[in-house]
C-alpha cells in the first residue's frame, strides 16, 4: 500500500487527512506547528518531525500551504520534500500559489526523477469535510492518472487542465470569478437594506435567476447573521487576489475589477479583520455607505 505524506494541517488539510484516514490510507503527516498533528496521530497518521522525514517515508507528497514562499521553502528548502522523497516519488501541492513557482518547482523535482502536480482545490472547508471539493491539476499526463484514485477520495470533481501551472492559472480565474462575486453580493445586499427590503428575503429570489452564485447563497446569510468565523481567511483571498495581479501583469491583461477587490480587500485587513472569513467584507462597504445591513424582524 502507498503510503501518502500530508504537510499544512490547517482549516483545509486537517480535514482532508481525515478524510483519507477514513478511507484506511496510510498515512504520514507534518504542520509547522505541532497541535493539529497530534489530534490526526490520535486517528492513525505517523507524525512526522520535519517535511524531509515526512518524504522519507511516502510515495505521495500532498502539501497544502498558504503562499508560494512557504511551498517553495517546503518542496525545496533546508531539510524539505526533495532531500527526502525517493526517485519515482510525486509531490501534489494543492495550495492555491503562483503558476509561475508551481512550473518553476515541478522543473527542479523534474530534474531529480519526482514528479510534481498542481491541484489547486475550490469548495470551502465545507468541501473539504464532505469529499465535494472540485480539483484543477496541471502536470504530467502519468502523474494524473497515478493520482487520480487518491485525488478522487479527498474530492468528487476532478480535472486535468494541461502542463505544470495549469491547474493553479484554473484556480487564479476561479478566484477572481470568487472575489467579484463576493463584492456584487455586498453591494446587492446593501441596496435591499438601504431601499427598505427584507435582505433575507431578497437573498432567496436572486437566488431563484441570474444572479445566482455560491458567493450569495452561501455567503449572504453570513454576512446577515454577523458569523464571519474563518472557513476561507479574508487574509487569503487578497493573498489570491495579489497573484491574479502579478500573473495579469505578466500577461499584459487588464484586471479593473481585481485591482478594485485588492484594495477593498487591503482595507479590510487592515481594521484587524485578515484572519476573518471574507463575508467579512460587508464591514468595510458598510463604512464606507455608513448604513448596516440587517436582518429585518
Ligand atoms: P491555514 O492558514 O488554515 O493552514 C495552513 C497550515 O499550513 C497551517 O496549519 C500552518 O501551520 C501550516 N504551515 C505553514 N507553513 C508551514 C511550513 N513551513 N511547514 C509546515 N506547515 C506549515 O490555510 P488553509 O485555509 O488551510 O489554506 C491553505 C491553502 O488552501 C491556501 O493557499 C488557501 O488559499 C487555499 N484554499 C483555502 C480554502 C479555504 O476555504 N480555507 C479553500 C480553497 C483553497
Amino acid at each position: 500500500m502507498t503510503t501518502v505524506g500530508f504537510i499544512g494541517l490547517g482549516l483545509m488539510g486537517k480535514p482532508l487527512v481525515t478524510r483519507l484516514l477514513a478511507a484506511q490510507q496510510r498515512l504520514a503527516v507534518f504542520n509547522r506547528s505541532p497541535g493539529a498533528a497530534e489530534e490526526l496521530g490520535e486517528l492513525g497518521a505517523v507524525i512526522c518531525q520535519d517535511s524531509k522525514d515526512l518524504a522519507e517515508r511516502s510515495d505521495i507528497v500532498i502539501t497544502m500551504l498558504p503562499d508560494s514562499p512557504d511551498v517553495k521553502n517546503v518542496i525545496l528548502g533546508r531539510h524539505g520534500v526533495s532531500s527526502g522523497i525517493r526517485k519515482g516519488g510525486i509531490v501534489i501541492d494543492c495550495s492555491t500559489i503562483s503558476p509561475l513557482v508551481e512550473k518553476g518547482i515541478a522543473e527542479q523535482l523534474n530534474a531529480l526523477g519526482i514528479e510534481m502536480l498542481d491541484a489547486p482545490v475550490s469548495g470551502g472547508t465545507t468541501g473539504a469535510e464532505a469529499g465535494t471539493l472540485t480539483f484543477m491539476v496541471g502536470g504530467g499526463r502519468d502523474a494524473y492518472e497515478k493520482c487520480l484514485p487518491l485525488l478522487k477520495t479527498m474530492g468528487k470533481n476532478i480535472f486535468y487542465m494541461g502542463a505544470n501551472g495549469m491547474g493553479s492559472f484554473t484556480k487564479l480565474c476561479n478566484q477572481l470569478a470568487v472575489a467579484l462575486n463576493l463584492l456584487g453580493t455586498c453591494e446587492a445586499l446593501l441596496l435591499a437594506s438601504k431601499a427598505g427590503l427584507d435582505p433575507q428575503k431578497t437573498i432567496e429570489v436572486l437566488a431563484t435567476g441570474a444572479a445566482s452564485s455560491w458567493q450569495l447563497v452561501n455567503l449572504g446569510p453570513k454576512m446577515l447573521q454577523r458569523d464571519f468565523k474563518p472557513g476561507f481567511k479574508l487574509e487569503h483571498l487578497r493573498k489570491d487576489l495579489r497573484l491574479i495581479t502579478e500573473a495579469c501583469e505578466e500577461l499584459n491583461l487588464p484586471t479593473m475589477g481585481t485591482g478594485l477587490m485588492h484594495e477593498l480587500l487591503k482595507a479590510t485587513a487592515n481594521q484587524g479583520l485578515g484572519q476573518k472569513s471574507t463575508p467579512a467584507l460587508i464591514l468595510t462597504l458598510e463604512q464606507l455607505a455608513n448604513h448596516e445591513v440587517h436582518i429585518r424582524k
